[in-house]
């Protein structure tokens, strides 16, 4: 029998840093908590994809050695992705999957890599690699709770067009580039974020914000958005916290 819901993730043998997986798992417990039946999708270079099956697309993070090995066939999804995208299909893009969701992505070695062009971003080598954590206020949605905690890696620094909007604004850490305080993009359901750690673990708010939008996408009724007892979970965001003010004390 074929499953309710299906969580289509990109290039899970070379998009995966930081524990990028936990947020695939993180989506796939969450559901099944709640008594849905749910299946995840590996989709590797060359993978034919029936995207009408798919309710939720996630992608992490890659060294610019592997992004180079999946941009042309990510690019060849674009016509796929862009219009459902535009119909509601959620995404989540970690790092260097956000990277490539935008125009385009310089290499910390130059090599020019189009992106699908669905964010007005544009990525280029920064002059030293932003690491460590980070502390954002979500604006570009909203959450039951704004605040998202993370880890960012990444050479690269994006700096927004006039038609993207951020995610957040961070008020510890870089984000996007360092500079301008924002952090991410989201546009329609696609979220796009340098937060790595796993992300979703430590952010219910923000994984039940996409399952919702992929219960709405599969036309899965609302009832599966039961309340979870997520004390762990929060305990986990607390403690990022905790730890940035102890730092900053
Ligand atoms: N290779 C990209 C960069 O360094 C993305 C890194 C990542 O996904 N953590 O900016």
């Amino acid at each position: 029998m074929e499953s309710a819901l299906r969580i289509g993730h990109l290039y899970p043998g070379q998009m995966n840093l930081y524990g990028d997986r936990g947020n695939v798992l993180t989506l796939l417990r969450r559901l099944k908590w709640r008594g849905l039946d749910v299946e995840v999708v590996p989709i590797e270079v060359g993978a034919e994809v029936d995207w009408d099956r798919i309710s939720l697309v996630f992608m992490g993070g890659g060294e610019d050695s592997h992004q180079v090995l999946i941009a042309d066939d990510f690019r060849a999804r674009a016509d796929q992705l862009l219009k459902r995208f535009e119909n509601g299909l959620p995404m989540l893009a970690i790092c260097g999957a956000y990277q490539l969701l935008g125009k385009e992505y310089v290499t910390t070695n130059q090599t020019i890599l189009p992106g699908v062009g669905y964010f007005d971003v544009r990525t280029e080598p920064g002059a030293e690699r932003k690491i460590g954590d980070v502390v954002c206020q979500v604006e570009g949605l909203d959450l039951s709770l704004a605040t998202l905690v993370g880890f960012e890696n990444h050479g690269g620094v994006t700096y927004l067009g006039p038609d993207a909007t951020p995610l957040a604004r961070v008020s510890t850490g870089s984000g996007n580039n360092g500079v301008d305080g924002s952090e991410g993009v989201v546009r329609n359901h696609v979220v796009g974020t340098y937060l790595h750690g796993s992300l979703l673990p430590k952010n219910p708010h923000l994984a039940d914000r996409l399952i919702s939008w992929a219960l709405r996408y599969a036309e899965i009724q609302d009832a599966f958005m039961a309340d979870l007892n997520d004390e762990w979970e929060y305990r986990a965001h607390q403690a990022m916290l905790s730890r940035q003010s102890e730092r900053h004390r």
